[in-house]
């Protein structure tokens, strides 16, 4: 059987690149013969790769190094804003993106108010952010990343279903693909946050976290070993539509009883509006837990509680030490996350919960925008935002 070639070829060559990319990225300024020691390349490959880097821009010489003996060599470096990546996060009250260079750093931010628009009109609101964001760019665009709510198929930059914005099975990848003539990557809004979580983490990072995004809805993103998993349909972490309590109220997605009916942002201001007799939200319940109110406290033990099961379940799954919690519902404070630990430590096994380090994240409000942006730029190029 003849061997195919030209398509191995093709690949050694994808692989040489990435990884002189890579090298340069995580390591410049960095001379071509430090390059070939560090990745195990011939001298010739890495001298040809890198002309056609220096040739697409990607790479920039910056001046000779030291010399150690003969002629000073040139350093590489990559050039950071050679490329742009755009991330959006598709919320609930807020369509927001940001324009970023190679190294994650913000150049634009545009939001767009949902108003209530879903299906179709929805799609046309992503375009218009997109457009807005991408008017006047100078650079070329590395790809579009998108973190949106709902069970997505990132392989296939499927939207299987969005509840609150009507999508189901919409290859919102494909269109903004066609559209924009780019590679674009779709994820989940809660693997998005965990993603950015990880990377923007500085001197506290580690390889294992679950990060649990807690708004109207629950999800919960994972990383393990440094990267995202996504399980075998994409869905790793969607938790928030696990069935809790069978005589539960009904759920958006037509079930009864599903996790966020019982910790998200709707059930505890329904709850709160019940006690009070009328409108009350997060910012409400938290003040009345300072001032000590007990309906509030009773809520906001419960809503913990109940996200600290499932996080006794995520724990006995996968024995992931670091937990953060992101999200909305986290304003409720100190009752809430008393709540959570106790029952996740309670439920689990008891060496492994002793183990478990659950806090609230530094849940920057561009939380997605960078995570979605970071998982286009790792698939794209092989790099790692992290920091
Ligand atoms: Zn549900």
């Amino acid at each position: 059987m003849a061997l195919p070639t030209k398509a191995t070829h093709q690949q050694t060559r994808v692989h040489n690149e990435r990884l002189v990319v890579r090298t340069v990225y995580d390591l410049g300024p960095i001379s071509r013969a430090d390059v070939a020691r560090q990745t195990g390349l011939t001298r010739t490959t890495v001298s040809d790769v890198v002309t056609g880097l220096l040739d697409d821009g990607v790479v920039k010489e910056i001046g000779r190094g030291p010399s150690s003996g003969g002629k000073a060599p040139i350093l590489l470096e990559v050039d950071q804003d050679s490329r742009l990546v755009v991330g959006l996060d598709l919320g609930e009250e807020h369509f927001a993106g940001s324009v970023v260079n190679l190294r994650g750093e913000i150049r634009r931010t545009v939001e767009l108010p949902v108003a209530g628009r879903d299906g179709d009109d929805a799609v046309e609101l992503v375009f218009a952010l997109l457009d807005r964001l991408l008017a006047g760019t100078t650079a070329p665009l590395l790809g579009i990343g998108i973190g949106t709510p709902g069970l997505v198929d990132s392989r296939t930059g499927t939207i299987r279903r969005a509840v609150n914005l009507d999508w189901r099975d919409l290859p919102l990848g494909t269109i903004v693909a066609d559209r924009y003539g780019v590679p674009v990557n779709v994820a989940n809004d809660s693997q998005a946050a965990a993603l950015a979580e990880y990377t923007y983490a500085g001197e506290g990072r580690v390889p294992n976290l679950i990060a649990i995004r807690v708004g109207r809805g629950v999800g919960a993103g994972l990383i393990l070993r440094g990267a995202l998993f996504q399980g075998d349909g994409s869905g790793a972490g969607e938790i928030g539509h696990t069935v809790v309590d069978d005589q539960g109220a009904v759920c958006r997605c037509g079930r009864r009883g599903c996790l966020e009916t019982v910790a998200g942002m709707r059930a505890i201001e329904a709850r709160a509006a019940a006690a009070t007799g009328g409108d009350a939200d997060l910012g409400a319940v938290r003040a009345a837990t300072v001032e000590g109110e007990p309906w509030a406290l009773a809520i906001a033990d419960d809503a913990g509680a109940a996200l600290g099961r499932a996080i006794a379940a995520l724990i006995g799954a996968l024995d992931i030490q670091r937990i953060v919690l992101l999200g909305p519902v986290t304003a409720l404070g100190e009752p809430w996350l008393a709540a959570v630990r106790r029952e996740a430590r309670s439920r689990a096994l008891a060496p492994l919960a002793d183990e478990v380090d659950i806090s609230v994240g530094r849940q920057p409000s561009n939380v997605v925008i960078r995570g979605a942006s970071a998982l286009l730029v790792a698939r794209e190029l092989g790099l790692s935002l992290v920091r």
